[in-house]
């Protein structure tokens, strides 16, 4: 099985988008993630994988927290700008959620501490206890399948 083929199976799931959001030595840093996922209700937890080229897994190291922002359907410059698909730098306003920087305007804004972490291939898992959330109404969730941003608009409501 090649890279290519194995890619497209992933791609074949969609998944909503979200950026990761931390803070070291007073630096926001902030990256696109869709390998997300709950993990325990009890105790409250859910799981990131970062890879390992990402300057995100050592600021994670560092910071030992993590908060997970939901982006909507009109946030797909966000998706873009914290997965440097727009090159050039833009400023991006943040505001605090138990003492992490959080994405305005996103439908959840969950805040995490790491409670493990786990190398597996190519990807870190870190595994976060959440510690806080805010919720938001908000228009449709942006969407990633096939490589694409989508929306629920343009997708036949399944009934
Ligand atoms: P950098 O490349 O340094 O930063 C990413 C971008 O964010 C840069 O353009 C930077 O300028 C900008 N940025 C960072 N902080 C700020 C700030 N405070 N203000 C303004 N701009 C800022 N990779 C994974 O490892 N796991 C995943 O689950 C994952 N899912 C993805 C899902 C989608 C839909 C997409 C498009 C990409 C995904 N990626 C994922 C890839 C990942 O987003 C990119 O490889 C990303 O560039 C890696 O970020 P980095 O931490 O290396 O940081």
């Amino acid at each position: 099985m090649d890279d290519r083929q194995f890619r497209n199976a992933m791609g074949n799931f969609a998944t909503g988008v979200n950026v990761i959001t931390t803070e070291v030595d007073g630096e926001v840093h902030g990256m696109t993630a869709n390998a997300f996922m709950s993990v325990s209700l009890n105790p409250k937890l859910v799981v990131i994988s970062i890879g390992e080229n990402a300057s995100m897994l050592e600021k994670i190291r560092k910071s030992k927290k993590y908060a997970v922002n939901t982006l909507s359907n009109d946030q797909k410059d966000l998706s873009m700008i914290f997965a440097g698909q727009i090159k050039e730098k833009r400023h991006v306003e943040f505001e605090w959620l138990a003492d992490l920087p959080v994405i305005k305007g996103c439908s959840a804004q969950i805040v995490c501490e790491v409670v493990n972490e786990h190398i597996e291939g190519d990807h870190t898992l870190f595994i976060g206890k959440v510690v806080d959330l805010k919720l938001e109404e908000c228009p449709d969730p942006l969407l990633f399948h096939k490589g694409q941003y989508k929306s629920l608009e343009k997708a036949n409501a399944v009934v």
